[in-house]
């Protein structure tokens, strides 16, 4: 299959198992990171995906790394837009670059990396755009007014953006995990996460090939039909 992909923050946790699942699918995979170079090197050796380090939360970086990509790969057919960031606090606790990081990070940055691919799947009448949210969108979360505030503002980015590209042959859709097991749980504590678990009621938490699934369908041709949704992948935690 000769479609293109790029998968933001794809090198590690969550994106990297839907880099590898979408190669294993025939896409051909582009993966991005920002600041983990060895883990990056190492799985691009091993898994055989080029790998572009950018700062998915700096405008410049983001317009530089799209045209190299393009300019060297030919345009991107899809866009998976993974990388993210927690910095929790409570609000009265909450400092000003902890709300600003996790805003550009989470937020701005759908602009910045979906802005310089969108005319290539405009012209070519084809598009795959998929931005990974989070049930904490959905349902808010103590300690993240910042990362429930851009995660939801990324949802309604997809809805605008599905309305403006559907006659172009471009969905543009969310996928909202609920806890997934990777890196960015490392520091909930066992009690806590135990006490998540009984929330879910498929009785565990969610991992990496569960999301990749949903992104591998939302890449698919079988899901033309589905734009402007918001895909929970959450074992039944909540249900909108
Ligand atoms: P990880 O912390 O394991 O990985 C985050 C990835 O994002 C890394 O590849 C990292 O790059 C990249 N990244 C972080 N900041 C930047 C930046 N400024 N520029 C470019 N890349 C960056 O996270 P997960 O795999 O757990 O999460 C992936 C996505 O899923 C996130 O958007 C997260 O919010 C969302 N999510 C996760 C859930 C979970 O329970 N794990 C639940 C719901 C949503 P590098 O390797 O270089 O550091």
């Amino acid at each position: 299959m000769d479609r293109w992909t790029l998968v933001t923050g794809g090198t590690r946790g969550i994106g990297a198992k839907i880099s590898i699942q979408m190669k294993q699918a025939g896409y051909q995979v582009i993966a991005s990171y920002h600041s983990d170079e060895a883990n990056a090197q190492s799985f691009s050796k091993e898994h055989n995906i080029p790998v572009h380090c950018f700062n998915v939360s700096d405008a410049d970086a983001c317009t530089k790394a799209m045209h190299h990509i393009e300019k060297t790969y030919g345009g991107i057919d899809v866009l998976v837009h993974n990388a993210g960031i927690t910095r929790d606090a409570f609000l009265h606790k909450m400092d000003i670059n902890q709300w600003h990081d996790v805003i550009n990070t989470n937020l701005n940055s759908c602009f910045y990396v979906t802005c310089p691919l969108i005319e290539h799947m405009r012209t070519r009448g084809f598009g795959r755009i998929i931005f990974i949210s989070s049930v904490n969108a959905q349902k808010g979360q103590l300690g993240q007014t910042n990362y429930s505030a851009a995660k939801a503002g990324m949802i309604g980015f997809v809805k605008a953006l599905a309305q403006e590209s559907a006659k172009k042959g471009i969905t543009v859709n969310a996928i909202a995990p609920g806890y997934i097991e990777t890196d960015m749980l490392r520091d909930v504590g066992g009690a806590i996460l135990e006490q998540i678990k009984g929330q879910i009621p498929v009785g565990r938490l969610g991992n990496t090939l569960d999301v990749a699934r949903a992104v591998l369908f939302l890449a698919s041709k079988e899901a033309s039909f589905i734009t402007g949704s918001t895909l929970s992948v959450n074992g039944g935690q909540y249900m909108v």
